[in-house]
């Protein structure tokens, strides 16, 4: 089958094959990874080795710590001020779509937030502004923004350059799809289900310097200083999620790291969105310096004929193309996983869709 699913997503198959072979008898242990304790030396050996490639990968500076936590990326909505607020008082936070709007409504249980919306309409298509034309508070501990928004398929490109400003990224959708820099950021957090590996599991790269000022009432597991100090196995990790996005590390190296990335996930977006815009049935609403290179959107010319298609679809073996349940239409997730013979078929379905019901 062909999995466009937006998460849990479809994992590379190699990735998934080693661990099929290494599942009962990890490591020559005898056991399976998920049977081990996470303080003997081959799980400490194998997450070590993870935070490594990570580090690798995404060239992470040596003053930003890498964390492991649970609770998903919404557990950082919450998490984040907690943390970092200090004595300050107030966040800003971006509004760029659903995720980023689920983030400033956690946020706003524990801060005042200004909220910024940042949404605009660009000849009947939906835009992003510029980070130019953002408006920052001198006095709010930091500026919160999504630059890949999973649900509404828009992305924002351009890395943040402000002056005296704590960045909060929540780069859940779009880690490890291309080189960033990591220096530009106060705190960078994803839940794994997308480009990482299975769910359970969340990543925070944290610069030091905001580590170590979090409010009382916030919840143990989640401090990210009680998290540093005990190598985030204060409470019991997520091991075989942590294992396996170990794993996926590699598969990322192996491919030639984030460059690499970037080039096929570009290629496969603009095959789809060439796709798209070539055609008179289907039409994507967003406009082009904001598509998405993660999570491509499009519409049929009417709702019934959407349900049809993802009818079609799946007897197809097209799994998890259903737009969301707010936006409608269809979502073709195109991950890192996701190689260009999945989008070529992908491609072929939707113009023979589009002969018979166009
Ligand atoms: N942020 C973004 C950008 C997402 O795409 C998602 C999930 O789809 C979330 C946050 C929520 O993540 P979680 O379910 O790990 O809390």
């Amino acid at each position: 089958s062909y999995n466009f699913s937006a998460g849990p997503a479809k994992l590379p198959a190699d990735v998934l094959k080693q661990v099929q072979t290494e599942l009962l008898n990890w490591r020559n242990t005898g056991a399976s990874v998920m049977e081990l304790s996470h303080r003997g030396k081959d799980f400490d050996a194998c997450a070590i080795e993870a935070s490594n490639d990570l580090r690798a990968i995404l060239n992470i500076p040596n003053n930003y710590k890498i964390l492991y936590c649970q609770g998903g990326a919404r557990a950082q909505f919450a998490a984040v001020p907690l943390n970092i607020l200090g004595k300050r008082t107030s966040a800003d936070y971006i509004n760029s779509g659903y995720w980023s709007q689920c983030a400033a409504k956690e946020a706003s249980k524990y801060c005042q937030i200004n909220e910024q919306n940042v949404v605009i309409k660009q000849n009947g298509l939906t835009a992003i502004k510029p980070m130019s034309e953002w408006q920052l508070n001198d006095n709010a501990a930091y500026v919160h923004y999504c630059p890949n928004e999973t649900i509404d398929g828009i992305q924002i490109f351009e890395e943040p350059n402000f002056d005296n400003k704590t960045v909060v990224a929540d780069l859940s959708s779009c880690i490890l799809s291309q080189p960033i820099d990591v220096s530009r950021y106060g705190i960078i957090y994803a839940g794994a289900q997308k480009n990482i590996g299975p769910s359970g599991i969340t990543i925070v790269i944290v610069r030091e310097d905001l580590i170590g000022y979090a409010q009382k009432i916030l919840p143990s597991v989640l401090d990210y200083k009680i998290l540093l100090d005990n190598d985030s196995m204060f409470n019991t990790p997520p091991t075989f999620a942590w294992y396996m996005s170990g794993l996926v590390f590699k598969w990322i190296k192996s491919l030639g790291g984030l460059k690499a990335m970037q080039q096929r996930n570009q290629a496969k977006a603009q095959l789809l969105y060439q796709f798209i815009d070539q055609s008179d049935f289907y039409r994507n609403t967003v406009a082009t310096a904001n598509r998405s290179i993660m999570n491509v959107t499009f519409l049929s010319p009417n709702e019934e004929l959407d349900k049809k298609f993802v009818s079609e679809a799946t007897q197809a073996n097209i799994i998890g193309i259903k737009g969301h349940r707010i936006a409608g239409g269809m979502r073709a997730s195109i991950y890192n996983a996701m190689d260009q013979e999945g989008v070529n078929y992908l491609i072929d379905f939707m113009r023979q869709f589009e002969k018979q019901n166009g």
